[in-house]
């Protein structure tokens, strides 16, 4: 799989350098979280559909087996047809072929991370298909030559003067055009590609197991239109987001679109079940489900990380973490970004890999405080860490500094010493600190403050006596 950079920290430190991603990032994660604490105080039971949704997911994804056959049994009966792919290569061939055997030359898409996780778009350019997104977002994206930033917001590093920019190179529009003129651009551009594709991809946000049944939230109606025009439409979809009944659809519409961009309720949610029917006026004459696995299987059989196919991609943790804040999204390299692709991502392109992203957080727990499901980001880091110190993929520094501190910390003559012996080296460390790669990334930008006086143990035993 491939992926743009392997060093968070190198790519984070460009990033925190450049002034408008800043306060582009900045000011539109923060309209984010402002919109997403309205709409949620309007819900009193809030805390209890979280609840429900955490126990939905996390019993759905023990059982994913069982229920990826139920959805494949059901999408079928209604004349889906299913194809299981094991990964991304195999999710992409099948894509290629079906457009090679309908003679496709033109695709249209609506908003999908998991297609950008395998690379689809590269894949179906190569045999020279074109290929259009046609979600606003990922359009001024695509037309950019970049990669989306953000789960919900994929253009929310960029400043309105950059998109007008970019609008008045590629489409011919009048520089510093208004916000209207941008969109009304787009639009023009895009109805033409709706109605010339021949084959329409789409994600999904839900797959029903129940009846087979695709569910997808949007704002735009692009979705809409790529599912619906096209005579071929080709949903690619994770296998995480299946869900067992219809009636655990309304938990996480509810939540979802709170907890993604503050509304009650997306502007459109569409319900696919099978191809166009003989009485009906739209719709492809074929619908193929790729579902995909690429790995899933593998973290659903991982008991201690299993819980991070709970996501449901809103996009809040991004918004409230303070290191996505600082350096968007690109800098963690892969598809998903913020603290859910700090999990994700090593578990997907393997550890070794992205052993700076399980390092990219502060632990401070906002993350798992705002997850409309309840994933324990920060307990996964912490293992995701532990496993890199144990295969010894951690820095030589990082893994000498932890075994020292482990056999200090294992009783408490040691602890004493340890901390005698630090305390005389304590002057030495600040003078020395800015020198050393272990400490220099704390110690650019600020001091190590000075030592108590006094040890908290001695001051604590005084304290005891009197
Ligand atoms: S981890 Fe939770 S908060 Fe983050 S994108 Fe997934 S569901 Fe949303």
């Amino acid at each position: 799989m491939e992926i743009l950079t392997e060093n968070f920290a190198k790519a984070a430190k460009a990033a925190v350098s450049n002034d408008a991603l800043q306060r582009a990032v900045k000011s539109a994660t923060g309209g984010l979280l402002s919109k997403r604490a309205r709409a949620v105080a309007e819900v009193p039971e809030w805390e209890s559909l979280r609840e429900t949704a955490q126990a939905i997911k996390t019993h759905t994804i023990a059982h994913l087996s069982e229920y990826v056959s139920r959805f494949s049994e059901n999408a079928q009966r209604r004349s889906a047809r299913v194809f299981l792919a094991r990964d991304a290569a195999a999710a992409n061939r099948y894509v290629v072929e079906l457009a090679a055997s309908h003679g496709v030359k033109s695709v249209v898409k609506s908003k999908s991370m998991v297609t950008e996780e395998i690379g689809l778009n590269r894949a179906l350019q190569r045999e020279g298909i074109e290929v259009v997104e046609t979600d606003l977002g990922e359009y001024v994206i695509q037309l950019a030559g970049e990669r989306p930033s953000h789960i919900i917001a994929p253009v929310l590093h960029k400043t309105q003067m950059e998109v007008a920019q970019l609008f008045a190179e590629k489409l011919g529009v009048a520089s510093g055009a208004s916000i209207e003129s941008l969109t009304r651009a787009a639009r023009e551009s895009l109805r033409r590609k709706f109605l010339q594709a021949q084959m329409g991809i789409s994600g999904g946000n839900f797959a029903i197991a129940e009846t087979g049944s695709i569910v997808i939230v949007e704002n735009e109606g692009n979705a809409r239109l790529a599912t619906s025009l096209p005579r071929l439409h080709v949903a690619i979809i994770g296998m995480e987001k299946l869900l067992p009944r219809w009636a655990d659809v309304s938990v996480f519409l509810r939540l979802l679109a709170r907890s993604a961009t503050g509304q009650k309720m997306t502007s459109y949610v569409s319900i696919l079940t099978g191809p166009k029917r003989a009485d009906e006026p739209d719709g492809p004459q074929q619908l193929h489900i790729v579902l995909l696995d690429n790995g899933r299987c593998a973290i659903a059989a991982d008991l201690e990380v299993r819980e991070i196919l709970n996501c449901i991609r809103c996009g809040a943790c991004l918004n409230t973490c303070p290191v996505y804040r600082q350096t968007g999204g690109h800098a963690y390299g892969w598809a998903y970004p913020g603290p859910i692709g700090a999990v994700f991502t090593p578990l997907m392109v393997g550890l070794p890999r992205a052993a700076s992203l399980p390092f990219a957080s502060s632990l401070c727990g906002a993350c798992e405080s705002i997850c409309p499901v309840r994933i324990p980001i920060p307990r996964m880091l912490l293992q995701l860490r532990r496993r890199l110190v144990e295969s010894e993929h951690a820095s030589v520094a990082a893994s000498l500094a932890f075994k020292m501190w482990g056999f200090a910390m294992a009783g408490p003559a040691r602890y004493r010493v340890a901390g005698a012996l630090l305390r005389r080296l304590y002057p030495w460390v600040i003078r020395w600190s800015g020198r050393f790669g272990l400490l220099s990334g704390w110690t650019m930008f600020r001091e190590l403050p000075p030592l108590a006086p006094e040890p908290f143990r001695r001051q604590w035993e005084k304290r005891e006596k009197n």
